[in-house]
């Protein structure tokens, strides 16, 4: 099959701007994924060596194929932030500079963040800062690590200057960030308010050539189906944020990938004790990003991609409209499929019960009122004490804000648990292989990015491991929850 082309070989300028990446006085790599780099072709030692570091710091490649000849570009894109439309945002600090083709046969495109400014850096400096960068770097590899669908983190370098933030002057750094596609529900927007039609057909039928390879180009409802997937994807990737009590913190429209990977790392964070509410993020103040409102936003955002694109459908626009609005009716049964799903893998329930949505709830109820920490809950409920032994007391011990409840919600777990039909060891055995014990815990960033700043990048580096393995067990200790004066209540954007 052939290579599909690059974003700015196949798109016109409109679609982006050429930029020279600002050259850094004197990078340093700080953290590089050698498996990521030898999954997409790049020779680890090369990337180490002057040349290597040229190109990844400033996209500077002898000859690559696939890559456009007139080099790195940012890309233009519009989106909703916060609810309110702002036509132009684009590739402030980020830079678009090769595709590498993975070892699995995808194409992926290597971004360099913060290389300096760009056509559409605004008020912002183009620049990106050691501690989100190392962030991003930790997050987004714990996600894979759980098999969550997200752009990757190749590398973070250093750059050798400072850079001003609110608080003072920090160091900077790159983060070189890997994606099956940035194009996101944005970039259609942007084609829509200042292109027109032909604009967004340009982009979907790249979006469809890179991401949905199996649409046919001869297909008749290809842009329709395009929509379909997207939303089964968004839903999929959503359901999987919801199981490990992720929360993305800024789904703007603009930070919502067709690929269906989770992008943009910003003020993201995990929850501890479970809270449906529960929102990091310093500039959410109302919590429209919070825990319990994601999948419905991310609908929201996908009625704005519906939006650009059911003009594509059919030339008789109530009939597009209405196509549209069947594709985005499943949403709601494809992510509660997704969500049902991933939690009776959760609780280990291999049959499948009618009432099994309300004990779900009741149990995630019952967490809320019980103060109990969702992550180490759930593992503790694969642990083989609580799953085969059927010795509840440790795993009640977690639920000190309401033990009570927890006695009757235990009592209509045993209970359902009688309609399984496989052994209990088993059942302890998937368990184990779908809670997790390690989660990226915000308290434990905090504290590697404090000792990072400090010039020690050691406990980032056993963090990063540790986050590798989420399912096995160690003696690290590392599944602790924050105690209480350890907690994170505000998350920041990547400044
Ligand atoms: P985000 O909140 O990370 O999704 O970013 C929103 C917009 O702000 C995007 O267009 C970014 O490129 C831009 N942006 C964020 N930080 C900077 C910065 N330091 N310099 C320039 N643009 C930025
Ligand atoms: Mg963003
Ligand atoms: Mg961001």
């Amino acid at each position: 099959m052939p290579v599909p082309p690059h974003y700015a070989t196949a798109l016109p300028e409109f679609f982006h701007r050429k930029v020279t990446p600002t050259a850094p006085p004197a990078p340093q790599l700080i953290a590089l994924n050698e498996s990521l780099a030898r999954q997409l072709g790049l020779d680890v030692d090369w990337l180490q060596s002057p040349a290597g570091l040229a190109f990844l710091s400033r996209g500077a490649l002898p000859e690559h194929k696939n890559n456009p000849p007139h080099g790195p570009v940012a890309t233009a894109y519009a989106g909703h932030q916060f609810g309110h439309f702002v036509p132009s945002l684009g590739d402030g600090r980020a830079i678009l500079i090769a595709d590498c083709q993975h070892e699995d046969g995808s194409l992926m495109e290597l971004q360099i963040k913060g290389a300096g400014l760009t056509p559409f850096s605004r008020n912002g400096d183009g620049r990106n800062t050691l501690g989100p960068a190392l962030r991003e770097y930790l997050v987004s590899e714990a996600m894979h690590a759980l098999s969550i669908p997200t752009t990757r983190a190749l590398a973070v370098l250093t750059t050798g200057e400072m850079v001003e933030r609110s608080d003072g002057p920090v160091p900077g750094a790159l983060l070189v960030r890997a994606a099956h596609s940035h194009i996101r529900v944005g970039s259609f927007q942007y084609a829509a308010a200042h292109g027109g039609l032909d604009h967004v057909r340009q982009l979907a039928d790249l979006a469809i050539q890179r991401l949905f390879p199996d649409i046919p180009a001869d297909e008749p409802e290809r842009y329709l189906i395009f929509l379909q997937q997207v939303i089964e994807r968004q839903a999929r990737l959503v359901a999987r944020w919801m199981e490990v009590g992720f929360i993305h913190g800024v789904m703007n429209t603009d930070n919502c990938a067709i690929s269906g990977d989770t992008l943009d790392y910003g003020p993201c964070a995990f929850m501890d004790q479970f809270d449906p509410m529960k929102h990091f993020s310093f500039i959410d103040k109302d919590g429209r990003y919070a825990y319990g409102r994601q999948p419905a936003l991310a609908l929201w955002n996908l009625s704005r991609l519906a939006e650009c694109l059911f003009p594509l459908f059919d030339d008789d626009d109530d009939k597009a409209i209405e196509q549209a609005q069947e594709a985005l009716h499943s949403y709601d049964r494809l992510f509660h499929h997704h969500w049902l799903a991933g939690f009776r893998r959760k609780l280990g329930l291999e049959e499948q019960d009618e009432h099994d949505i309300r004990l779900l709830e009741h149990i995630l109820e019952t967490m809320h009122t019980g103060q109990a920490d969702f992550t180490n809950a759930f593992r503790m409920m694969g642990s083989p004490t609580v799953a085969i032994e059927g010795n509840y007391a440790p795993l009640r011990e977690l639920f000190p804000g309401n033990r009570g409840h927890f006695d009757l919600c235990r009592t209509e777990i045993l209970h359902r648990l009688t309609l399984e039909k496989r052994s209990p060891s088993a059942r302890q055995q998937t368990m184990q292989a779908t809670n997790p014990r390690l989660i990226p815990r915000n308290h434990q960033i905090e504290a590697v990015l404090t000792q990072a700043l400090h010039g020690n990048y050691q406990p980032f580096h056993a963090l990063h491991e540790a986050l590798k393995t989420p399912f096995a067990e160690a003696d690290d200790g590392l599944e602790a929850a924050p105690l209480p004066h350890e907690e994170v209540r505000h998350t920041f954007c990547g400044t």
